[in-house]
């Protein structure tokens, strides 16, 4: 075995040994290189605590946890190599897409959904002596969740277990007091760095920045460039191509998507001077010695989640202040260097602190899902708690994806999607496709849904410029997510030879990823059903059906993502709100769809859907409900059944239930919503009037008789809307006969006496009453009429005088009076000679009582 170099972490190394064989856990702090992730987890294998039961002398494992592929890998090949042995040996790494341990591994580098399942498997981490949480201060979700969850191990089955955590620059003192335990730290050298920032905004491609910036140096050392992502360092290694050439450069790319050869080379020193563009893994992961000068974007293509769907997305963002400090501290590591900030002083100094830990920031549905797997959500103590309500809608999520069951257990549904490395929208959608025999196809949708977008722009038209000529309309389909896995068909059946990719409009290194991603996944699944190997084979009919089975995974994922179109491209959503399908959507006229992903309630990938299996999926989520509406145009009142998902109506039909006490009250209420006087159109003119003010003034006589007022007559309404829909049913009857009906015979025929409609006269005449309210009852005849009455007429059983307006012949009063008696005796003599005078012809007795 060859001599080790000696690095900064190498004193500290027995003090790190000692303290893990007398206390659990332990913290450690040390800039990057000093020697952690190769020199740490090696003194753990060489020295195993032997009090610890799963002790490495009894052959015990130990797992380091690395946020990135990348430093896995790399850290496995260095610590194998400095033991005399290659990867795969003692020392091993599993990662996404790649295993590389063997028997005999007891070293294992792993990555964080390799942990992630290792739990799943193996909750208590059977044989594991101890747990190395490396590059902590990056608060990676699944950095935070182990160590809840180890910690949580130490205190009930595994107390043996050992644990610890490394850090760049993490403050070690809450994670040490969260573990009670010691942090230890390793200053190491470290030498000035020169900070350059630029003194304006730069308008530039990214690209351009860089390649002034490398020319602007002195090159006596190799150059680190700082990229967000595989995309950019592509573009900044054309752009140097020129420069490289002139120079002498090596220009070399570093980022998780190499080759182990590719990465190796940025790594190792050369004998030209290297400019490296990489992405952070270059921040603190991996430490390229020799570097002198560090060029910083600024950027970072960084953990995030999509707010429509949940699912995890990278986006491009500017890195924190403590980032942009660690990245310029790798330019001083053997000697002074230079750091050239593409980004001015005063953007640097409004940027956070610290990038908040992801567990505060990312949707938790996957966390959620595998901690209750293991019935610990509810026992884990955090160093940060993860906040309520995105733990209250990952709940949420779950129970409508069928994941947990009423109580909150994870249900078998939820057990089966829990093999899958993916957030439960995806993994449900899977469960569904294995059930439905349609599994290879949705593993292509799975691995679209998780990697970035594969359709280039301008593929997508959606009716944009070609609106005229139909013959260029693109025609309208059922799912973008079908479309896009028509065309990857289409990629792979040229074996993804890249000009045919990208003729069919298609990315080709998201292709890629998507066809590595499916392929993996497909080795996961347990389809069912027997499926047929690839598309290809399929009939044109048998294609339809596992298309429509294929739509409806999606919906099983997207349950809370379900719309229906209102009119055009706007679309009503499930549990309230309006959307916009986007022109990018193919879904041109599907009524039912679910949408799949949006921008700022832009659908962007939509999948259709029949109403029916809403039904069929979610029965315990459709309302059934009668709306009864009284409506102005039929004057009728109406009753719809309808049937509704989320406040989406699916269904719709008229309904008539016959004794309807609400149909009975709408019905009422339109009668009188122009107030009582309304009520007089359901009976003849005046009619209604007339008999109230006859029923009103008998009641002033008796009152036993009850008291026709508003509220009565209210009473009289409603009896009469019982059993009806419609004024046409109402004006049936009239009003007056419906009051006479709800008085009973007793007291109408009490009316009919007490103020009867007309009275007979003695000269044989027939006059009507006229009752009115506040004022006796009155009557008006030609005084010739009165001819042979002494008496006045009288009303209510004989008590209430009517008072008499006698008429001239001219029809004018001669005089009002209650008092017959008395006209005849003192005005009529007078009146009477006047009278004789003007109608000489008319008869005027002089006793004409009698
Ligand atoms: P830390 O984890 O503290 O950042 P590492 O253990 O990763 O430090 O690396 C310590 C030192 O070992 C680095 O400074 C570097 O010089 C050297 N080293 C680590 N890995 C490699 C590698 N794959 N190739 C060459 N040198 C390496
Ligand atoms: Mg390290």
């Amino acid at each position: 075995m060859h001599s080790l170099p000696t690095l900064p972490i190498d004193p500290l190394l027995p003090e790190i040994v000692r303290t893990l064989d007398e206390e659990s856990s332990l913290v450690l702090e040390a800039p990057p290189g000093a020697g952690k992730t190769t020199r740490v987890p090696r003194a753990l294998l060489e020295h195993p605590s032997p009090r610890s039961p799963t002790s490495l002398a009894s052959g015990g494992e130990i797992i380091v946890l690395e946020p990135r592929r990348l430093a896995a890998r790399l850290a496995a090949r260095r610590v194998a190599e400095e033991l005399g042995e290659t990867a795969g040996e003692t020392v091993g790494y599993q990662v996404r897409f790649e295993d590389v341990t063997g028997p005999k591994t007891r070293l294992r580098f792993v990555t964080e959904a390799i942990l992630t399942r290792r739990f799943v498997r193996d909750p208590e981490l059977a044989g594991v002596g101890a747990v190395v949480l490396d590059e902590f201060h990056e608060r990676h979700l699944h950095g935070d969740v182990a160590l809840a969850y180890l910690r949580h191990l130490q205190r009930t089955s595994r107390p043996d277990l050992r644990l610890v955590l490394m850090s760049a620059t993490l403050d070690a003192e809450p994670a040490a007091r969260f573990l009670g335990c010691k942090s230890l730290r390793s200053e190491g050298k470290r030498f000035d760095v020169r900070i350059e920032h630029a003194t304006g905004a730069d308008d530039r491609p990214l690209e351009l920045q860089v390649a002034s910036a490398i020319r602007a140096l002195p090159m006596d050392g190799d150059a680190l460039v700082f990229l967000p992502g595989a995309r950019e360092i592509r573009r900044a290694q054309e752009a140097l191509e020129k420069l490289a050439a002139e120079r002498g450069l090596l220009v070399l790319p570093l980022h998780g998507d190499l080759s182990p050869a590719e990465q190796d080379r940025a790594i190792r020193p050369a004998d030209r001077p290297k400019v490296i563009l990489a992405t952070n893994v270059a921040e603190s992961s991996v430490t390229i010695d020799g570097v002198v000068a560090v060029i910083d974007s600024g950027l970072a293509r960084v953990m995030g989640h999509d707010p429509w769907s949940g699912l995890p997305r990278l986006r491009i963002e500017k890195v924190s202040r403590a980032s942009a400090t660690q990245r310029a501290g790798r330019a001083g590591r053997t000697r002074p260097g230079v750091c050239v900030r593409l980004y001015t002083k005063i953007d640097f100094e409004r940027r956070p602190e610290h990038q908040p830990p992801e567990i505060a920031r990312l949707d938790l549905a996957e966390l959620l899902l595998e901690l209750r797997a293991r019935k610990v959500d509810r026992d884990l103590t955090w160093l940060d708690a993860p906040p309520p309500a995105a733990l209250a809608s990952a709940e949420e999520l779950l129970t409508r994806l069928g994941a947990f069951d009423a109580k909150g257990d994870v249900t078998p549904i939820g057990h089966r999607m829990l093999r899958f490395p993916l957030h439960p929208r995806t993994a449900r959608l899977l469960v569904e496709a294995e059930e439905r025999g349609v599994f290879d196809d949705a593993t292509v949708l799975a691995a679209l849904l998780g990697e970035r977008d594969v359709r280039t722009a301008g593929r997508a038209r959606f009716d944009r410029g070609f609106g005229r000529d139909p013959a260029h309309d693109v025609a309208t389909e059922d799912s973008d997510l079908l479309q896009m896995r028509d065309l990857f068909r289409e990629a792979q059946e040229t074996r993804f030879a890249p000009n045919i990719v990208r003729a069919i409009g298609l990315d080709p290194g998201a292709t890629f990823a998507v066809d590595r991603a499916h392929k993996q996944l497909r080795r996961i699944g347990r389809p069912k059903k027997s499926e047929p190997g690839g598309a290809s084979l399929a009939t044109p009919d048998f294609q339809r059906r596992t298309d429509t089975d294929l739509l409806k995974c999606v919906l099983a994922g997207y349950p809370d993502r379900v719309a229906r179109r209102v009119r055009g491209r706007t679309l009503a959503m499930s549990g309230g709100g309006r959307a916009e399908l986007s022109e990018a959507s193919v879904v041109r006229d599907a009524p039912w769809l679910v949408a799949v992903d949006a921008d700022d309630k832009s659908v962007r990938i939509a999948s259709a859907i029949e109403p029916d299996w809403l039904i069929e999926f979610f029965a315990d989520r459709i309302v059934e409900s009668t709306r009864t509406t009284f409506v102005r145009a039929s004057e009728r009142v109406e009753s719809v059944s309808s049937m509704s998902y989320e406040g989406l109506v699916l269904d719709e039909s008229p309904a008539n239930r016959p004794d309807d006490t609400k149909a009975a009250e709408l019905l009422a209420e339109a009668v009188l919503a122009d107030g009582m006087a309304s009520l007089a159109r359901f009976a003849p003119e005046g009619a209604l009037d007339a008999w109230v003010a006859r029923a009103r003034f008998a009641q002033t006589v008796d009152a036993s008789i009850p008291r026709v007022d508003d509220a009565f007559l209210r009473q009289v309404l409603l009896a009469q809307c019982a059993g009806r829909r419609s004024f046409a049913e109402l004006r049936a009857t009239s009003f007056v006969d419906a009051i006479q009906t709800h008085l009973g015979p007793g007291p109408t025929a009490r009316i009919f006496a007490l103020a009867p409609e007309r009275i007979t006269l003695a000269a044989g005449r027939s006059v009507k009453i006229h009752y009115e309210p506040e004022k006796p009852p009155h009557i008006a005849s030609r005084l010739q009429d009165f001819f042979g009455m002494n008496e006045t007429p009288r009303v209510g059983g004989g008590k209430v005088p009517l008072v008499v307006h006698l008429l001239a012949p001219n029809q004018r009063a001669v005089q009002v009076t209650s008092d017959l008696k008395g006209f005849w005796e003192r005005h009529y003599p007078s009146i009477r000679k006047e009278l004789s005078r003007k109608y000489p012809k008319h008869a005027w007795p002089e006793r004409p009582e009698s």
